[in-house]
């Protein structure tokens, strides 16, 4: 039996015999459900629905070639997501155009429907996005205890082919369950314009509104969350020019102490992105610089930075790393990650781009946390992003406490990537630090071993060097792997 009919809320709209008036925002979603629900059309024939796949940037199968499929690609509540409805018109097909309609039910009532056309020109293919009926549903729709449900319509509200019946409706019963889960709905970035002066002249990164959001939207599509929300911070002028890898790590080393300046409040779970202009040449430099974030509380190497020019797919594979991910083994590059699952870091579940409406193959293109290109985000590094976006809102959002703000007896020393030790200022934070364990030697004044603590090693993803975050000596000087430190 068909469950197409609306409930709760809806049936205000379509069921009344007095029409309830309604003005709905042009992004209203229940717009575009009241206008699929206000248009009744004769049921498609002469075709058959014989997949569904949704798409928020990986992958994840519904139907596939008339069968249901368990699919472990994660689908993230409150995000955009895309149908793909795959078709098999009959041999006496009638050529024309027919419509998709996908209907989005939360515990029982819909909450999403949405409609598109296409002309069949044949069988639907995986490859080919233009041969399936693609329909998109607002994130407001997506949450758990979904189902979803599938008909085809002709597209004018009269025609109906001569062909007999196919199946024009999936499922053709109850509307199939779909496993949505909540993350945490939010990827937090602290966006910092970092100005360079010389002397007159300034060098400032791109900051152009256009700019900024175009950035903004391209993390959102490659992040598995419902939102990705920038913050711009204050300039910040670093006292050198960024021309060398030391300047690099400096200038990273300085994000991360922003972390702990209160005149700047930066949260916990904020990612820190300093962005700079390329005008200033540097010879042999990265692209990005990030400190490789091991776990969810590790917040002091949530610092990143990049070129404003190329920042957006740089971006991506920095804020990568800020989320714990390593390199995927392809192009050389440094530290890759053993348990990555695909051959050359090939992406090995076939990708969608919300933002570009562009299908990603699953064997020609890389994983963004590799140096090969195209690159898009895999099966796996979706997953772990996934994880480890819900492991920071678990901690700083569903139960945000004074105590994350308040300094830790922690504090950073910076390694340079020539092996330069400098301090950073304390940390904030209630949470124990993440990282490679190394034991640190405090120092008397006379420069003799009073006694050894624990610190954790965080490396940077592109450069020799990092920190070392360790219980805060307080004064003096400590050793470790053999170099002093500066005097605190
Ligand atoms: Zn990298």
């Amino acid at each position: 039996m068909r469950q197409l009919l609306p409930v709760g809320l809806l049936s205000v709209v379509a069921g009344c015999a007095a029409p309830v008036e309604f003005t709905c925002l042009e992004s209203d979603p229940l717009c575009e459900i009241v206008t699929v629900l206000s248009d009744e059309r004769p049921a498609a024939t002469g075709v058959d629905i014989v997949g569904l796949a949704a798409y928020q940037g990986v992958e994840h199968w519904i139907l596939k070639d008339g069968d249901t499929v368990e699919d472990e690609v994660r689908l993230v509540a409150g995000r955009d997501t895309l149908f793909r409805v795959f078709i098999a018109p009959h041999d006496d097909f009638v050529s024309r155009e027919i419509t998709a309609r996908v209907y989005v039910f939360q515990a029982g009532k819909l909450s999403g429907a949405a409609q598109a056309n296409l002309a069949p020109l044949g069988v639907s293919t995986e490859t080919d996005l233009g041969s399936t009926i693609n329909v998109r549903i607002a994130g407001s729709a997506m949450d758990g205890d979904a189902t979803v449900q599938v008909e085809l319509v002709e597209a004018s509200a009269t025609a109906s082919g001569p062909e007999r019946e196919g199946d024009s409706v999936w499922p053709d019963g109850d509307p199939h369950p779909i496993v949505v889960e909540q993350n945490g709905g939010l990827l937090r970035v602290y966006y910092v314009p970092v100005v360079q002066k010389d002397g007159d002249t300034e060098y400032a990164p791109d900051m152009s509104d256009d700019h900024v959001e175009s950035i903004r939207q391209q993390m959102w599509a490659a992040f598995p969350t419902a939102e990705v929300e920038f913050v711009i911070g204050e300039d910040y002028t670093p006292s050198y020019l960024i021309s060398d890898n030391n300047a690099w790590s400096n200038l990273l080393n300085e994000m991360v102490n922003l972390r702990s300046d209160p005149d700047r409040g930066v949260e916990p779970d904020q990612y820190v992105y300093g962005v700079f202009s390329q005008s200033v040449a540097c010879s042999g430099c990265p692209a990005g610089l990030s400190y490789l974030a091991y776990t969810e509380s590790a917040d002091y190497s949530r610092a990143s930075i990049g070129y404003d020019s190329i920042s957006a797919g740089t971006m991506v594979h920095e804020v990568g790393h800020a989320h714990g991910r390593e390199h995927s083994p392809c192009g050389g590059a440094a530290g890759p990650d053993p348990n990555y699952p695909h051959e050359g870091a090939i992406i090995g579940v076939r990708g969608y781009d919300l933002l570009s409406d562009v299908l990603f193959e699953p064997d020609t293109v890389y994983d963004f946390m590799s140096y090969c290109w195209p690159s898009w985000a895999s099966d796996y590094t979706w997953e772990a992003l996934y994880q480890r976006i819900k492991g920071v809102n678990a901690l700083y959002n569903a139960a945000p406490s004074n105590a994350r703000l308040q300094n830790t007896a922690l504090r950073p020393l910076f390694v340079s990537p020539d092996g330069e030790l400098t301090w950073g200022e304390p940390l904030r934070g209630e949470l124990s630090p993440g990282g490679l364990s190394t034991p640190v030697e405090l120092l008397d004044d006379l420069g003799r071993p009073v006694t050894v603590v624990d610190g954790v090693f965080v490396p940077y993803d592109h450069l020799p060097g990092g920190m070392i975050v360790m219980p805060d000596p307080g004064v003096g000087r400590v050793r470790v792997g053999g170099r002093l430190s500066p005097a605190l």
